[in-house]
């Protein structure tokens, strides 16, 4: 599959045999949702994933994701239900204890001082929607708008205001920790708004230990999609991330906005991921809907690197069946489509020029390109030109290996040796002999350009 596939894991697929479906269906990454569970819970999806990785073989990318700077509600202990037209209140509190009483706790004081009369309360990407009809000192009365089955930590948006917010709370601390203790590879940063963010998360992954974890900037706020340039510059990968972006934005601009931010991506050259209701009917149904279909094929002709399923497969009745679908679409017409190219600015960098001749250099061949890399930059640049080509890369870096599988297009191969011929040459033997390719097949091999006097670019055709 050149498009990749990336899936959440939750109570619903945190089985030992539905991971190992999931990854024996081709999944290139799992994300750990941070906002929910705690410590104990991410270490034993960690040590899930890990053991079936292990088991099986496959090095696979693992994404923790911090809640990151939103309001979310406290602990409650059941569910809050209300009708449409339920009043219910919210109070400044971290817990409420009983379950049906209609009160929702908000541990996060400015809440109340921002709110006004009149304002829209939105959570689960929309489904429900409360508006509020009091303020009162500490205490908010609002009304059901929609029927409202309300659970612990649900993120709040409120419609049109953006409420200021640290980057990096107590609980993001704790789950940058744990990201950079349990050796995960990217790490998610949820409601960025400006560079600030991100460096602030980076100095800190730096500052623990963790420089190696890409940092997936999420787009979902205004302020996100107004600063999107330098956002994407200063971050390893983005995410569309379709469920907040239509809280914020009105529902009718997510195709907009997940068709700028991915040409600005591929325009820049680095990843991105499109999360978020690509199967959200097969949370109930074990069949996806028509239109599901075409937005997933949409995605696909746009070049995304990889496609997430978020509650499909955390909370969902059929997360395998999500994978299966997904992966059936995606090989439906993935070999036949080649994404639109985007062309270098002619001030362009000479190593992005070098990268788009290899490109040109195997499309006119016929030819595979083999790339050797040990941080994935190069292997980066080349598949920015998305190539019509089969790509390889290989790296004696485990990180690096489980960090390219995300990428658009590329098979990354674990090598023993931490050097660029060396490599390339065990690269070329070890998919000899696993009959990868076969005689008679010709494969361009590089490893960027780099500054030497002599520069190499061998072209091997198969015995
Ligand atoms: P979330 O992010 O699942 O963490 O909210 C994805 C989205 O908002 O689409
Ligand atoms: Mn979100």
């Amino acid at each position: 599959m050149k498009t990749k596939i990336a899936v959440t894991i939750g109570p619903a697929s945190a089985e030992p045999e539905k991971i190992k479906e999931i990854i024996e269906l081709g999944a290139s990454a799992f994300r750990i949702n941070f906002s929910h569970g705690n410590v104990d819970e991410w270490k034993r999806y960690v040590d899930l994933i890990q053991d079936a990785c292990k088991n099986l073989n496959k090095h696979i990318a693992l994404i923790g994701d911090l809640p990151g700077p939103s309001i979310r509600l406290g602990e409650i202990k059941d569910k809050v239900i209300l009708k449409k037209n339920d009043l219910a209140k919210i109070i400044c509190k971290d817990r409420i204890e009983g379950s049906d009483e209609k009160v929702l706790p908000i541990p996060f004081e400015p809440f109340f001082y921002n709110i006004n009369v009149g304002d829209i309360l939105l959570m689960d990407d929309g489904r429900i929607q409360l508006q509020v009809v009091e303020v009162e000192k500490g205490e908010v009365t609002v009304k059901a708008l929609t029927p409202a089955e309300i659970s612990s930590r649900k993120a709040i948006v409120v419609k049109g205001k953006e409420i200021d917010l640290p980057t990096l709370s107590n609980r993001d601390l704790e789950a940058v920790r744990f990201s950079v203790s349990n050796d995960l590879d990217y790490i998610g940063l949820s409601y960025v708004r400006n560079v600030k963010d991100v460096e602030l998360l980076k100095s800190t992954l730096a500052s623990l230990g963790g420089v190696e974890l890409g940092v997936i900037s999420k787009i979902e706020t205004v302020q996100a999609v107004n600063n999107l340039t330098e956002i994407i510059d200063a971050s390893d990968a983005l995410l569309v991330a379709r469920g907040d972006l239509g809280m914020h934005f009105g529902l009718e601009q997510v195709p907009r906005l997940q068709e700028s931010i991915v040409e600005k991506c591929l325009e820049k050259g680095k990843p991105v991921i499109v999360a978020t209701q690509l199967l959200g009917s097969m949370i109930d149904n074990p069949v996806p809907t028509r239109s599901e279909i075409v937005d997933i094929l949409s995605a696909v002709r746009d070049g995304v690197d990889t496609l997430m399923l978020t509650g499909e497969t955390a909370a969902g009745k059929y997360p395998v069946e999500a994978v299966k679908w997904l992966k059936k679409v995606i090989e439906t017409y993935d070999l036949t489509i080649t994404p639109r190219k985007i062309r270098l600015p002619r001030d362009a960098d000479i190593r992005d020029r070098f990268a788009e001749g290899i490109t040109m250099l195997a499309e006119s061949l016929r030819a595979s390109i083999a790339i050797y890399t040990k941080t994935g930059k190069v292997a980066l640049r080349i598949l920015r030109n998305r190539p019509n080509v089969e790509v390889y890369a290989c790296s004696g870096y485990i990180k690096t290996i489980r960090k390219l599988s995300i990428l658009w297009g590329v098979k990354p191969v674990k090598v023993e040796t931490l050097e660029y011929f060396e490599g390339l040459e065990e690269m070329l033997s070890t998919l000899r002999s696993s009959g990868e390719i076969k005689s008679g097949e010709v494969i361009v091999l590089t490893y960027g350009l780099k500054d030497e006097p002599i520069h190499l670019v061998k072209i091997v055709q198969i015995q």
